[in-house]
């Protein structure tokens, strides 16, 4: 059994997971392991560990400090191309609707209507409210009368990654930051 040195949960200290490039696994969701995942994972000798939290936990064999920010030994690829999800649709249009810019009631709009051939892929689908969505109905985008502020286009992983640091997760620890934003474009 392990005790802690801090009262904090354990459960409430998950590790940060950055591949061999020291960039996150993913940032939307986070690539977050739960502290057994990330402790494991150095006794194995899969991850190195960037930086610690400000605790140590002990079993009576071993103790150490609790990792806060670990980086994969190997390199894992990247996927390419990312899936054509509901949900990656949403990321790239950055949980907005495209028309009006509400962030609530969100659907999917087919700029040319799946009743007149349209079809469902990166290209033919944005995020809508449903209110744009009611509104434009079987029409052709462009006779609807309606302006897209983007075009719908088929993403990069960069790009999702790049929208999904706009919605980090609650928790964010200090030791995370460096790997989090470092590389985000600075405001004119
Ligand atoms: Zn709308």
């Amino acid at each position: 059994m392990l005790n802690s040195s801090v009262k904090v949960p354990l459960e409430k200290c998950p590790a940060l997971v950055l591949n061999a490039d020291y960039r996150p696994l993913s940032y939307y969701p986070l690539s977050l392991w739960c502290w057994q995942d990330a402790v494991k994972s150095v006794f194995l000798d899969r991850v190195s560990i960037v930086t610690n939290y400000d605790r140590i936990i002990r079993s009576p064999s071993f103790q150490m400090n609790l990792p806060s920010v670990i980086a994969l030994k190997n390199f894992v690829k990247p996927q390419k191309n990312p899936n054509f999800t509901r949900f990656n649709v949403f990321l790239r249009d950055k949980f907005t609707c495209q028309y009006c810019g509400n962030k609530k009631h969100l659907t999917f709009d087919h700029l040319l209507p799946k009743s007149k051939g349209g079809e469902t892929n990166w290209k033919n689908v944005v995020t809508a409210c449903s209110i744009c969505n009611v509104k434009k109905g079987g029409r052709l985008y462009e006779k609807s009368g309606m302006i897209l502020f983007k075009k719908p286009y088929s993403p990069s992983i960069e790009d999702l990654h790049y929208n999904g640091r706009n919605f980090p997760p609650n928790f964010l620890h200090d030791s995370w930051m460096d790997y989090l934003y470092w590389d985000v474009e600075l405001e004119p």
